[in-house]
């Protein structure tokens, strides 16, 4: 059986439901026998894979068959600690991935579709994942289909299925039976698929197949979740296959040095591969992945949340951000605050329902019925700001939706498009037709008819009076016919329109935004309105928010932008601050040069037509009140309170984060290169091996583990949000990070080695505790030290980032225990150190604090010749 040949009634019959759709209880039961409406990609990786994979890597199992064989010949202790230092690692690696891994999976619950459903004979709204078959969907323009629907009602509803067929033009949608027996997905015109995009109109459907039994589902298989990788991971991967390469020439160097000198080919051989799997930074990618992901859950808790990892990484380098208006800049409570009926202004008559004339009443009619917001009874009405706006102020002058339906059934319309920026409902009474058109008054002015040019010229006047005082305002028309046309297009419908009179609607901006816009100013980032409002009336906004502050501070209308050329348009795009009666089309083409002028950009989005710039754009940033599925689909980023203050938040986020992995790589990078200078210069200046294989892997496993991972936690730079943008394709070590690895790593291999050899000359018989405790030591110095590039520890203050404190005074501790615990002395082959030799060594250990701090002071000092000198602008750092 084929749902697409049914009829109606059938349909119904079949699925057991009606027009009414299911109860709770009902749906409950279904929930039961069907399960949850979701896809089941590509199967997850199970924890015990997960893992396991942490000793895929070479070097870890050359490490382990090394000690193994190392472990039949020789020390039994030394093979176990060694393997037992091994597992500790994959166990710290594991409980960070999977804590990454479950972090994604809370940001994509969180980013699940929602879709409305009729419940109770209730519109409701539901996670799509909670659909049952029987149950009845309401569709509108930038739903993302949530299951495969038959249709039961449609209003030029127009679906894009290109997703599942790969046509890019949307197919008009109806309910109509469908006779022959079997055709293609494409052809079944009354079926809506799960995951294909409502794009216009709006229409109601019922629940034929959910989950894996839709169509989508059985292709699911064919989909691939592809892993994304972040720029910088990639950069990543590719430097740490090159370092892997220096690392092992080193190492083999070491390793034959050893046997020249005469030492144990065994022991040479677990050297060199502990230094190997120490040094060689080949978790670096997956670091940066488990930074983002941790990174992305906390920015949920300020309202941003990230349905792209890479996002993350790329927020810092935002040079502009494009903003809608309403409800992002703006409050979205949109208040009727003018209505004008014949060049007056009605407020100011006072007037009763009785007392009104035709033309008062037909405008409020106009505002009840030429609207889309649900009113139902005893609930808040839900919809579009602006319709909710007319509808309260129609029901206050006694002009309730629903009674007047009753009267006036809506028997067509012609949806609102941002594109003709008004909409129309067609409504029949005493057998004529009558359509109301609500919309831009400066776009409708030219469909009108019955007006003088004096009339139009006073009516375009009181507009852009109103519209210069900041609002919104709307026209609204009448027009009866006593024929309805077939097929009903807005060209046809929408002219020889009769005036009924003009509103104009106020939204308040958000108080917060002013703020957030100074802060983007001081970041060098540049805030951009983009709006389909008239441009008096972005322009007042703008200027209230301080988008606007100066002559040199241009408005831009979609009309110039289309009668510019790209290169005219691009010679003026740095002044242009507002974007104003723009269609969503035209967003694309500002992203596209914006971004041939070399800027990073951000771009909000809440509508169907909004997607492709979305994508477009560096970082899509969706509505997640008040955005279409759709959009949300397309964004890296989704505004859980809509409010562009969030978008800023969400930088400074980002800009956090990215140090922090800065800050990261620094530490374990500068540990590495002191490691590998302290075990490669020592044989060459004539000492013995400085340390043994169990010594390098317990330094790397104390102090990589939990020090650097609580870098992660540090707080933001002082000033972070008054530096540049970080230029996209900067390398990660430029900015003095190279520089550093190389100095600090050649001084902590030297004051090992002078440690060494000072201890040897001195006849200490443990001197080998102490260089392996200085090593230590001096990496918890210099993860304290590097926690602010340019603050010093004690500005900051220790207790700024407790975790890496506590970290800190752990390792201490730690290594503490492998010098005094007699059983650790056999393990480590290490020996209690006297008071006096401790407090050498912390003396020798401190040195790399106190000269990296030296390194701050110095940065500091250029930083304020360079103020001093002019070299720097205001907005720019080291
Ligand atoms: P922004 O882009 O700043 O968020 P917006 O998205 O609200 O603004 P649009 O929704 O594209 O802008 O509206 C553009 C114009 O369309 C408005 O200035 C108004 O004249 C008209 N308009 C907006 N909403 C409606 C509506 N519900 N019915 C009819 N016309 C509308």
């Amino acid at each position: 059986m084929n749902w697409y040949q049914l009829t109606l009634d059938e349909l119904f019959k079949k699925l057991r439901s009606n027009q009414f759709g299911l109860t709770t209880k009902e749906a409950a039961l279904r929930m039961q026998h069907y399960g949850l409406n979701e896809i089941h990609e590509q199967k997850k990786c199970p924890p015990h894979i997960m893992f396991l994979n942490q000793f895929r890597d070479f070097m870890i199992i050359v490490l382990i068959l090394s000690a193994t064989i190392a472990g039949f010949f020789g020390d039994i202790i030394d093979t176990f600690i060694i393997l037992l230092i091994v597992l500790i690692n994959a166990i710290i690696g594991f409980v960070q991935e999977y804590k990454a891994e479950k972090a994604m999976e809370a940001l994509n619950r969180m980013a699940a579709i929602h879709a409305v459903v009729i419940r109770n004979r209730i519109p409701t709204t539901l996670i799509a994942t909670d659909i049952v078959p029987g149950d009845v969907v309401l569709l509108e323009a930038g739903n993302v289909v949530p299951a495969d629907l038959r249709i039961v009602e449609n209003h030029q509803l127009k679906v894009d299925e290109a997703s599942l067929t790969g046509e890019s033009i949307a197919v008009e949608k109806d309910s109509a039976p469908i006779g022959e027996e079997s055709i293609a997905l494409g052809d079944r015109k009354n079926i809506a698929f799960k995951g294909t995009n409502v794009v216009n109109g709006r229409g109601k459907g019922i629940v034929v197949a959910t989950g894996m039994n839709t169509e989508l589902g059985k292709i699911a298989s064919l989909m691939t979740g592809d892993e994304v990788k972040t720029p910088l991971q990639k950069r990543l991967a590719v430097f740490g296959k090159n370092l892997a390469m220096i690392v092992l020439a080193i190492c083999t160097i070491v390793f034959t040095v050893g046997l020249i000198r005469g030492e144990k080919p065994l022991l040479m051989l677990l050297t060199s591969i502990s230094l190997a799997v120490a040094a060689i930074p080949e978790a670096l990618p997956a670091v940066v992945t488990i930074a983002l992901a941790i990174g992305a859950k906390k920015m949920v808790r300020q309202n941003a949340l990230v349905r792209k990892l890479p996002a993350v990484e790329t927020l810092g380098s935002v040079t502009y951000i494009c903003s809608d208006k309403t409800g992002t800049l703006t409050q979205n409570k949109m208040i009727v605050e003018e209505v004008y009926i014949d060049g007056t202004n009605f407020y100011k008559k006072d007037a009763l329902k009785e007392t009104l004339n035709e033309k008062e009443k037909l405008i409020f009619m106009a505002m009840a019925l030429s609207n889309d917001v649900s009113d139902y009874v005893g609930s808040r009405p839900i919809g579009d700001s602006t319709e909710i706006a007319l509808l309260e102020m129609a029901r206050a002058q006694g002009f309730n939706k629903n009674e007047l339906e009753q009267l006036f059934p809506r028997v067509a319309e012609i949806p609102f498009d941002p594109e003709r920026k008004c909409m129309t409902t067609i409504h029949k009474f005493n057998g004529e037709y009558i359509s109301f058109t609500k919309g831009a008054l400066d776009v409708l002015l030219q469909k009108t008819i019955g007006l003088t040019n004096e009339e139009k010229e006073k009516l375009l006047q009181t507009s852009q009076r109103m519209a210069a005082d900041g609002l919104r305002v709307l026209a609204f028309f009448i027009k009866k016919t006593d024929k309805l046309p077939f097929p009903i297009l807005h060209e046809k419908i929408e002219s020889e329109l009769t005036i009924l009179g003009t509103a104009g609607l106020f939204d308040p901006p958000r108080q917060e935004v002013k703020q957030a816009i100074d802060e983007c100013k001081t970041a060098g980032i540049k805030p951009v309105m983009i709006t389909g409002d008239h441009p008096l009336t972005a322009y007042s906004i703008a200027k209230r928010l301080g988008i606007i502050e100066s002559e040199d501070d241009k408005v831009f209308t979609g009309v110039e932008l289309t009668a510019k050329s790209l290169q005219e348009f691009e010679e003026k795009v740095d002044h242009i601050k507002v974007y104003a009666r723009v269609s969503p089309e035209q967003k694309l083409k500002i992203v596209k040069v914006l971004q041939n002028r070399g800027q990073f950009v951000a771009m909000t989005g809440d509508g169907v037509n909004d997607a492709p710039s979305l994508k477009k754009a560096d970082i899509g940033i969706a509505m997640g009140i008040n955005g279409t599925d759709v959009s949300k689909e397309a964004a890296h980023l989704i505004l859980l309170d809509d409010n562009f203050a969030t978008i800023v938040k969400a930088v400074k986020s980002g800009r956090r984060i990215f140090d922090n992995i800065r800050k990261f790589i620094k530490y374990t990078m500068t540990s590495n290169s002191g490691e590998i200078w302290t075990i490669f210069l020592a044989p060459l200046l004539g000492l013995p091996l400085p340390l043994l294989p169990v010594h390098i892997l317990w330094i790397n496993l104390v102090t990589d583990g939990l020090p650097g991972l609580a870098l992660a936690a540090e707080p933001a730079e002082k000033g972070i949000m008054k530096r540049p943008p970080r230029p996209p394709n900067e390398n990660i070590f430029a900015k003095g990070l190279g520089t550093h690895i190389l100095w600090v790593g050649i001084l902590m291999g030297s004051i090992t080695i002078i440690s060494q050899a000072l201890e040897i000359r001195l006849n200490n018989p443990n001197w080998q505790t102490m260089v392996f405790t200085v090593l230590c030591l001096s990496q918890i110095g210099h993860v304290l030290a590097i926690r602010s590039e340019t603050q010093s520890f004690f500005s900051q203050g220790p207790l700024s980032n407790k975790p890496l404190l506590g970290a800190a005074i752990l390792t201490f501790i730690l290594q503490l225990c492998t010098i005094y615990i007699p059983f650790l002395n056999t393990v480590f082959k290490t020996a209690p150190l006297s008071l006096h030799d401790l407090f050498i060594t912390i003396g020798l250990s401190s040195v790399v604090f106190v000269a990296v701090e030296f390194e701050k002071i110095f940065k500091r000092a250029l930083k304020n010749r360079a103020w001093g000198s002019g070299m720097l602008s205001a907005n720019e750092n080291i």
